[in-house]
């Protein structure tokens, strides 16, 4: 099942090129605040499951005459492991790894949605990067969970773009901008996947050319070991967000381009990126010393 929001806080269900509006079904209200309802849904989706199930079989309208908005906008926490793909580490000529260094956050207020530009913050001309990564939306809340325990755990996927302005800085500083972490088109559950999330193919172009490449497949620390890195130092909740790290092939995305992301069995987002008029800061005006090649 793919769950997507949409309009004004609505919920629904994306079948083919259709939308099945399920906002009433599932007990959400459009425009409240804190934006939660999504996360409610995942945590009680046992209770709405059968009623969605039937809700899918009925008569949507074309996907194309609503707004998509980023599936889950006020998650707990937004969990990301840095240098997860060794042909990513030798290209930033990181001696370091995801399996030695752990994760760091993205801030949820970080989070966009496929129909929103990545807007780039003034920052002294210092390189904006993608990185094309599979999000993995929790299910329930866990602490110390086994890897082997991982699907029960595993609500499902989406896009992710995780944006960086490059240096030496905190990431919290650099990835941390508003619009750096969209999140699209919408959410397949866990049992749409399965096993192949070991094997997903994920792409992301910049103007029609090819510039990431990536399976699942090559993950340094895999997503069982994820959940469970992650949940030995903090209790998971329904609805956090893993930016589960970037393959080879980041580069700097400018104004005017466009970004389309892509992972098989999720689905695909193309993000306008343009110029804003914040973010100045003296931080970003000192020089980036050089990165140690490897
Ligand atoms: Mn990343």
């Amino acid at each position: 099942m793919k769950l997507a929001r949409f309009d004004d806080d609505r919920i629904g269900i994306v079948r083919d090129d259709t939308i099945i509006d399920v906002t009433t079904l599932v007990d959400a209200r459009p425009r409240d605040w804190p934006p939660v309802a999504m996360v409610r849904l995942i945590a009680n989706f046992d209770r709405y499951r059968g009623k969605l199930e039937a809700a899918e079989k009925g008569q949507g309208k074309p996907l194309s005459s609503v707004r998509l908005l980023t599936p889950v906008p006020w998650p707990n926490k937004v969990v990301a492991y840095p240098v997860n793909y060794h042909d990513h580490g030798v290209e930033m000529g990181s001696s370091i790894r995801a399996n030695s260094q752990g994760f760091f956050f993205k801030p949820p207020s970080a989070l966009s949605g496929p129909a929103d530009p990545i807007v780039l913050p003034i920052n002294a001309g210092r390189r904006i990067d993608h990185e094309c990564e599979l999000a993995v939306i929790i299910a329930k809340q866990g602490r110390d969970i086994p890897r082997e325990a991982w699907r029960d755990y595993a609500f499902g996927y989406s896009c992710l773009i995780d944006a960086v302005i490059r240096g030496t800085e905190e990431r919290a500083t650099r990835k941390g901008f508003d619009t750096f972490c969209p999140v699209g088109p919408w959410i397949v559950t866990e049992d749409e996947v399965g096993d192949a999330a070991s094997n997903l193919r994920g792409r992301l172009w910049v103007n029609g050319e090819l510039k990431q490449d990536a399976n699942t497949k090559d993950l340094i620390v895999d997503i069982p070991a994820m959940i469970e890195m992650a949940s030995s130092v903090m209790t998971l909740y329904p609805g956090d967000i893993i930016a589960t790290g970037t393959p080879a092939g980041v580069g700097p995305m400018r104004p005017g381009d466009k970004v389309k992301i892509e992972f098989d069995r999720v689905g695909s987002m193309t993000l306008d990126v343009i110029q804003g008029d914040s973010g100045k800061n003296s931080i970003f005006t000192k020089p980036v010393p050089p990165q140690p090649k490897t």
